[in-house]
């Protein structure tokens, strides 16, 4: 039995994900054993690291990597850089990734890594040994085969190709495919930095048919302007719907008549935040989740909807483009407005299919024009959505208990066939 937390306890996440699981898998008629061992994670690692500082002396940071899961393939998953890292949070990103691979039907399991630490109080030099010392301290977890790394709240391309150099200086060789989100021109894939905003685009429109409503002239507000968030706006744009409101960890900005976003990306290029941006007004980050709008799409951090703001959520799609935004709690409040929530696991894969693509791409040593990655995320991404609604309506359940469904019989499908080994 899940207790579920008072409202002045923190709420934990990965409690969440498996109130979800839970929540799922006793709609479905498999052995509880079974259940046990796909919901438990298979390995979790604490260490502590030294780092040289530039004004001299050491400071030691703890950082984490969990791989919940390494059924369906090599665990996958990225890296947080965050001041409030710690291995509960790790934990519930690593079982995320485990049924979010599973949703889109790629051969990976889950894992997640992070160091508490805050990389904006960092120089490029302290971040560059940080990264250094955890890859190595880590080093027997990681490989192609084996787990590969990707970027995450506050990690980019720079950092995985610090990874990348670290890895392949141990190993004496270069190895591309122990890592994506690289750059480019040492292995990355076209689309990839795009690709998981791209993917919430994808979602949101079959959303929108099912729900027959229409992206252009549609009103959308985005909480967090990173990676995510920033390319989410970006292709909203350009579909025609209205940005009215965005923000980051500074604060928001909000204009009932839309937002020039091109200009913004640019503004934020610049000023490394929305806050001030010309012709719109200041909004607090929780005012910015109750405005109306049609589509809500949080691309921050964890716990933004919950208990205590769901009922005043006034959305008609909510598209989970952050990992975990939403608590039980709230979901079902959500459920109760007739909120359609398009599932983290669903919503924001497209980042770990471009992922894939990287990975297969760094290990063929051949490189796919970026129109050949994007025809091959939309056709992964639409045929996820489709499955998880055909198993929503066929069950008359919401799409994070279908998506879910979905996951769980994958890789129940797939331990099945393995047996255990003992
Ligand atoms: P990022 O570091 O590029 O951006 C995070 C953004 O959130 C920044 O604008 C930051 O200022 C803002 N932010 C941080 N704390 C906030 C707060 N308390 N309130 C409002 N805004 C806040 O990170 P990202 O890669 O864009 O990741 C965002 C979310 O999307 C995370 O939940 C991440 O796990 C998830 N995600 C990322 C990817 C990816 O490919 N990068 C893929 C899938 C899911």
């Amino acid at each position: 039995m899940h207790k579920i937390k008072s409202a002045d306890l923190p709420i934990s996440v990965f409690e969440n994900v498996q109130i979800q699981f839970d929540e799922a898998a006793k709609r479905l008629n498999i052995e509880t054993g079974i259940l046990e061992l796909i919901k438990s994670t298979k390995r979790a690692v604490e260490i502590n690291l030294p780092v040289e500082m530039d004004r001299g002396g050491l400071k030691m940071f703890t950082g984490y990597r969990v791989q919940h899961s390494i059924i369906r393939g090599p665990s996958k998953g990225g890296i947080r850089y965050h001041p409030d890292v710690n291995l509960d949070e790790i934990k519930a990103l690593a079982a995320w990734m485990t049924w979010k691979c599973a949703v889109v039907n790629i051969p990976f399991g889950g894992a997640k890594g992070g160091v508490a630490c805050d990389p904006s109080k960092m120089s490029q030099g302290e971040l560059e040994r940080l990264t250094r010392r955890y890859t190595a301290d880590l080093i027997e977890l990681f490989g192609p085969e084996v787990d590969v790394p990707a970027p995450d709240v506050n990690t980019n391309e720079q950092i995985m190709a610090w990874i990348m150099d670290t890895y392949s200086m141990h190993a004496r060789h270069t190895v591309r495919s122990v890592v994506t989100g690289k750059p480019v021109e040492m292995g990355g894939s076209l689309g990839r930095r795009e690709a998981t905003g791209k993917g919430v685009l994808i979602t949101v429109k079959e959303a929108a048919k099912h729900l027959h409503m229409h992206l252009s002239g549609s009103t959308v507000v985005i909480q967090g302007f990173g990676n995510v968030g920033s390319m989410t706006a970006k292709f909203f744009n350009d579909e025609g719907s209205k940005i009215i409101a965005v923000s980051d960890v500074y604060g928001g900005i909000y204009n009932s008549k839309g937002l020039d976003v091109p200009k913004l990306l640019e503004y934020v290029a610049k000023k490394k935040s929305v806050v001030g941006f010309p012709k719109t007004h200041p909004i607090n980050n929780q005012k910015l989740l109750e405005l109306e709008c049609d589509i809500l799409i949080p691309a921050a951090l964890e716990n933004q909807i919950t208990k205590a703001n769901a009922h005043r959520i006034k959305t008609k799609i909510l598209a989970e483009g952050a990992n975990g935004p939403t608590t039980p709690e709230a979901d079902k409040i959500l459920d109760k407005k007739k909120v359609f929530v398009i599932p983290d696991i669903l919503c924001n894969a497209g980042g770990v299919t471009v992922s894939y693509f990287e990975w297969v791409q760094d290990r063929m040593g051949y490189y796919w024009t970026e129109d050949e990655v994007n025809e091959r995320l939309e056709n992964i991404m639409t045929k996820a959505f489709q499955d998880v609604l055909e198993m929503s309506l066929k069950h008359k359940v919401n799409m994070r208990v279908a998506a879910f469904m979905v996951a769980i019989k994958r890789v129940v499908d797939v331990i099945k066939l393995r047996g255990i080994y003992a």
